[in-house]
């Protein structure tokens, strides 16, 4: 069974074809720029990416040059695109409909459309994504995986922010938690890993990239998480604030005539690692200049660090204890320093890594005497939307 995975952004669109049977990646790639010239990356295993200008005035047309490069006899894969079993979409958000990935009809894409003003960046590429599938592959199945299904089940006294609650009934204002696909591949990782069924363990995620969230995870059931009405809240990120005391926000309008417009971007793409480091928004470069003695360098690292710490340990009481920590993507998969920080002075709650096997790379870092295992998982969220979406197929 072969599944396209697609994930389509304002100007992108990422895909990879995947073999079911063996789980390997046939071809992958991206295009860029979509809307404003065109470029694609096209890369299958073990031989150099075919890199080319291109022009792609939509997402359709990006769409229909991949279809073209995965039947092509140089760069393809496939003979025709009708041994594509099926399309897997990366959807951001979900709203409180979708609550666990569904096929793709009208209806889907009908209620999707109305939740556009709470996913103004993500929605509508996505949108754009499945019709061009629907019109360029007919009658292909197709999947919506929601990063935001995940967190279906977290608890009202979770999600509701304490303001008027109109603002809930009016505007659907809430925690909706984000990466929750990835959060929900490395907690069943873990488990796999640790060789216990996820039903009972208590595992904590650390979901930390350019973006990061971070997960409780109870009996396979994500009770509560750190992003919310948008990928905004919680942890400091690359640009991101995250988390900060609401009143900074029209206090900084008042006192610099920013507008809403201006506000959002200085908070999206001004603030976090590099906003207080005036560095980077790259951890690499950041901890590089901290590690070279940059104070604001090492302000924000310390930020970081210590707003991690601070949300493992309120999952930690809001679970009564944890079994697992997971560390994962760009930054949770690579930086040892980051990992051994975060982990240290955590033995009360039982986390203890020991520091050769962090050091070396291995995916249970734990100490030996540790009470809870500490695991390093590389996330593959592509994965988790193909299998997802192959579960929707007939053999
Ligand atoms: P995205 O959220 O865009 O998918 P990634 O998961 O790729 O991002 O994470 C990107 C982050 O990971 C960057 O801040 C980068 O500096 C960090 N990172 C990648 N490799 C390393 C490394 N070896 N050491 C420290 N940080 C790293």
């Amino acid at each position: 069974m072969k599944i396209l995975v697609i994930n389509a952004g304002s100007s992108s669109l990422k895909y990879q074809l995947f073999d079911m049977e063996s789980g390997d990646v046939l071809v992958k790639g991206l295009c860029e720029r979509i809307g404003s010239g065109g470029e694609i990356t096209h890369k299958r295993p073990n031989s150099e990416p075919y890199k080319t200008e291109a022009e792609f005035p939509t997402h359709e047309e990006a769409l229909a040059m991949v279809l073209d490069l995965l039947v092509s006899k140089e760069y393809g894969f496939i003979e025709s695109i009708d041994e594509i079993d099926a399309v897997g979409h990366r959807i951001a958000h979900g709203g409180e409909k979708y609550k666990q990935s569904t096929p793709i009809d009208d209806e889907v894409i009908a209620y999707l459309e109305t939740i556009v003003p709470i996913n103004p960046l993500h929605g509508p590429p996505a949108i754009k994504g499945m019709k061009a599938c629907k019109r360029l592959m007919g009658n292909v199945p197709q999947v919506g995986v929601f990063d935001t299904s995940f967190y279906s089940n977290m608890e009202d006294f979770r999600t509701i922010y304490p303001i008027p609650y109109e603002l809930y009934e009016q505007y659907k204002i809430r925690r909706y938690g984000f990466h929750g696909t990835s959060h929900r591949y490395v907690s069943a990782k873990a488990a796999e890993i640790v060789g216990k069924p996820i039903e009972e363990l208590k595992i904590v995620t650390c979901h930390l990239g350019n973006g990061s969230s971070i997960t409780a995870v109870d009996k396979g059931i994500a009770i509560d998480t750190s992003m919310g009405f948008t990928p905004q809240e919680g942890v400091p990120m690359g640009t991101r604030s995250g988390s900060i005391d609401p009143t900074v926000i029209p206090y900084i309008m008042k006192a610099t005539n920013m507008n809403a417009d201006e506000i959002e971007d200085l908070l999206n793409r001004k603030s976090g690692l590099l906003g207080v480091s005036g560095i980077s928004n790259d951890n690499r470069n950041v901890a590089k200049a901290a590690n070279e003695g940059n104070y604001r360098a090492g302000l924000a690292i310390k930020m970081l660090i210590n707003s991690i710490k601070k949300i493992v340990g309120s999952y930690v009481a809001e679970l009564n204890g944890i079994d697992v920590l997971v560390f994962t993507a760009g930054i949770g998969e690579n930086d040892k320093n980051l990992r051994q920080k975060v982990c240290a002075d955590m033995d009360f709650f039982g986390i203890k890594i020991d520091e050769e096997l962090n050091n070396k790379g291995e995916i249970n870092i734990s100490a030996k005497d540790a009470k809870v295992q500490t695991l390093v998982i590389p996330t593959d969220e592509e994965y988790m939307i193909a299998l997802d979406t192959a579960k929707f197929c007939k053999e």
